[in-house]
């Protein structure tokens, strides 16, 4: 058990963190922090927290752990406002969805004192705020740790310790292959259906009412996907440039060679493309990924 732990930013991921940590009773004190003021409201109305602070200064001393569950566009700001003031041997972690990037903004504000621990759990909704949290959120999924170059091992086995403790399974790997995998597994796909959906909207209007009223699964999937939040998303592509641009780029590729196989008729190269794809799902079933149990409503990976 952790003798204090504090979470900035309490939306749907840090909220579902806090209720699993309250839920696993993994720490002592459990200090929530967030710049919003309703959200801190929140957070007191539904006994998430021990203490909550809207100064995030104040909610980071004494903290064996601080864990950051803001944007990631945030993750600079927050990191300069509190690095300096977590207690030596304590440690910073996040949860972002881009790991590359969140190194570079919250690495050069860790003083020597303190390890900082990347992390992104591959938990989530399309929900966001205080209220959307789950306390099983995180069980039976993957919680994804990138150390850096300055990481103690330390510092990582007790981060390992809190996702454990959680319930999520971990997986320790590089951040450039995090962003890769990332990339193609969950960026890429919320990229096709924000413009599918967009694609959608700029119909005309009649022929947008019929295809919201007939929407079939395949659609209303993307729907779901596309109503993810969009602050949280910006940031991601913004920040998984390089990444997503090059997958975005095969997958063009690849589009272009089916739209050249239906122009011309070319049955045996679709039916080769979709009969390789059902293997694929297979694998995804025969791991374990496909039909994981949702406690809760869980989307794909986020
Ligand atoms: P969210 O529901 O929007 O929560 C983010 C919270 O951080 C909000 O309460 C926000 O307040 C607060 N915040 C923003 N800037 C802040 C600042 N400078 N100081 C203090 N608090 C601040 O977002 P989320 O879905 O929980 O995502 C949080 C992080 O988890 C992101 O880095 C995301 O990449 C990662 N993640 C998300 C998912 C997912 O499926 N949602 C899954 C895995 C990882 P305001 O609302 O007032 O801005």
């Amino acid at each position: 058990m952790f003798e204090q732990i504090t979470i900035i930013g309490l939306g749907h991921i840090g909220s579902s963190l806090a209720r699993s940590i309250k839920h696993n009773n993994l720490c002592k004190k459990l200090i929530a922090a967030d710049a919003s003021p309703s959200v801190c409201e929140k957070v007191v109305e539904l006994g998430m927290a021990d203490e909550v602070y809207t100064d995030l200064t104040k909610a980071v001393i004494g903290s064996d752990i601080v864990v950051l569950a803001v944007p990631v566009g945030a993750m600079k700001l927050v990191a300069e406002q509190i690095a300096h003031l977590v207690k030596p041997g304590g440690i910073i972690t996040d949860v972002g969805s881009v790991k590359i990037a969140v190194i570079e903004a919250v690495q050069p504000f860790i003083p020597d004192s303190v390890d900082f621990v990347p992390a992104h759990p591959m938990a989530g909704t399309e929900n966001s705020g205080p209220e959307s949290g789950l306390a099983d959120l995180f069980e039976e999924r993957w919680c994804l740790i990138t150390p850096t170059d300055n990481t103690s091992i330390k510092a990582v086995e007790k981060i390992t310790a809190l996702w454990e403790g959680v319930k999520a399974r971990i997986e320790i790997m590089s951040p450039e292959h995090h962003d890769i995998v990332l990339g193609i597994t969950s960026h890429l796909p919320h990229l096709i259906a924000y413009t599918i959906v967009d694609t959608a909207n700029m119909l005309e209007d009649d022929l947008k009412s019929d295809v919201i009223k007939y929407s079939a699964t395949g659609f209303r999937g993307f729907t779901r996907i596309a109503a993810s939040d969009p602050t949280m998303w910006r940031d991601i592509f913004l920040n998984n440039k390089v990444a997503v641009l090059d997958v975005l780029q095969r997958f063009t590729e690849d589009l272009t060679a089916m739209q050249k196989a239906i122009r011309r008729g070319d049955g045996d190269y679709l039916f080769d493309v979709f009969t390789r794809t059902r293997e694929i799902r297979r694998e995804v079933i025969e791991l374990g990924e496909a039909g994981r149990p949702a406690p809760g409503y869980k989307s794909a990976v986020q």
